[in-house]
């Protein structure tokens, strides 16, 4: 799960690191009172979505007065921000966080990740601040230090001094910097974190250390010991359809492709997607309705791939281990009554009680396309989407 930058600043103030005052406002005339507040000469106008690249795509405003904050918010409210993280869709901006403007003297990148080779957590860092790290990554790898962070001792004040240094990092402020990177590891273990960036962490001219953005992704499988984190959750930023699937326990991604698919097992709905891509067409969506599911859960399954606009045509897979065909023939015969079956269905059942579910569908007066193999159902499905 992630979370919106000001409320990563949060989580950071709480861990000691040094963040710009700053206040989150919902409207231009909430935007205004929050510069007052700060009384600082310059005010940064920062849009709040849940995607990096802000700052490129003018989501960053420094405003010199009051005047400007309030245009500025005016302009950025509303806004469809398209970054490079955003893709081209782009995100609507509703919420903004108003900061007092940092004296950069320089911008760093600081951040901290799980290396799933090594599974150890890595601190990372680069003089290459405020910059795309992938970049970096690609074309300067020797810019970027890692720390391997032992997770009986945790991250030591020798290894976060030798990565200031490593980051050339002001001498004066090295032990400035390495207290901000213990407080930044502290708040990673103890809320559970999977990511955190700080791109730019930054130097100002009067000899600070400060986290000038912050991005957190927290891991889900953890989330229910954090109610704090929990709070953070905005579902404006997340995908309606996977929250809806949420609620039901069904492990459903949205993709941008025309064919949904229904199929249990991770695994097999992996191979349902290769193949569909195999003749020519793509996948609308990534859905495994697990080994136990309900009629009422497969029901659920059908409606909200029926609810993606994009779906040209369905592809249900199932192989009936613990799931049965039957439950399944069930599901979709009850959501293709309670929501109308426009787009082709195509449906290969095999497994424990294939039979039954074959003549559930068979007797439903579903206009149904029998497939024989997965094979035979992907080809089917993609020349009747066209
Ligand atoms: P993003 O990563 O989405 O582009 P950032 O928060 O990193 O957004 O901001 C982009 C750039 O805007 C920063 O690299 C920095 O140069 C500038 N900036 C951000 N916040 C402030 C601030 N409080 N004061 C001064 N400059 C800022
Ligand atoms: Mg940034």
């Amino acid at each position: 799960m992630n979370i919106h930058e000001y409320q990563g600043k949060q989580v950071l103030k709480q861990y000691g690191v040094s963040v710009p005052e700053g206040h989150v406002a919902f409207s231009p005339e909430e935007a205004v009172k929050a510069a007052k507040e700060l009384g600082s000469d310059v005010v940064v106008v920062k849009a709040q979505i849940h995607a990096g690249g802000r700052g490129k795509a003018g989501g960053v405003k420094l405003a010199k007065n009051l005047d400007e904050v309030r245009e500025y918010a005016k302009e950025l409210l509303g806004k469809v921000l398209v970054t490079h993280q955003t893709g081209p869709e782009g995100k609507e901006v509703k919420r903004l966080y108003i900061e007092a403007g940092s004296n950069i003297e320089k911008e760093y990148y600081l951040g901290l990740v799980l290396d799933r080779e090594t599974s150890l957590v890595n601190l990372m860092g680069s003089e290459e601040g405020g910059m795309d790290i992938e970049e970096v990554a690609a074309n300067t790898p020797e810019r970027i230090f890692y720390e391997a962070i032992d997770p009986v001792v945790g991250l030591t004040g020798f290894q976060a001094r030798r990565m200031a240094f490593n980051m050339n990092i002001p001498a004066k402020l090295v032990n400035k910097a390495a207290k901000l990177m213990l407080g930044l590891y502290q708040a990673y273990v103890e809320k559970d974190a999977a990511i955190v960036e700080i791109n730019p962490l930054v130097v100002t001219g009067d000899g600070q250390v400060v986290a000038l953005d912050a991005k957190f992704n927290f891991d889900a499988n953890a989330l229910y010991r954090h109610q704090d984190i929990m709070e953070m959750r905005d579902y404006d930023e997340e995908d309606a359809k996977e929250i809806e699937a949420s609620k039901y326990d069904l492990s459903y991604i949205s993709l941008d492709g025309n064919i949904g698919c229904m199929v249990n097992g991770a695994g097999l709905a992996m191979a349902t997607m290769d193949t569909i891509n195999y003749y020519g067409g793509s996948p609308a969506n990534f859905l495994d309705v697990g080994g136990g599911a309900t009629a009422e859960k497969v029901t659920e399954a059908f409606k909200i791939i029926l609810s993606d606009k994009n779906v040209k045509g369905i592809f249900v897979n199932i192989f009936g281990g613990i799931m049965k065909c039957d439950i399944i023939a069930e599901g979709v015969i009850q959501a293709a009554k309670e929501v109308s079956l426009e787009v082709p269905l195509v449906v290969r059942l095999e497994g424990t009680n294939v039979e039954i579910g074959k003549k559930l569908l068979n007797e439903s007066g579903l206009n149904i396309v029998a497939a024989g193999t997965m094979a035979d159902g992907a080809k089917q499905i993609v020349e009747l989407v066209g």
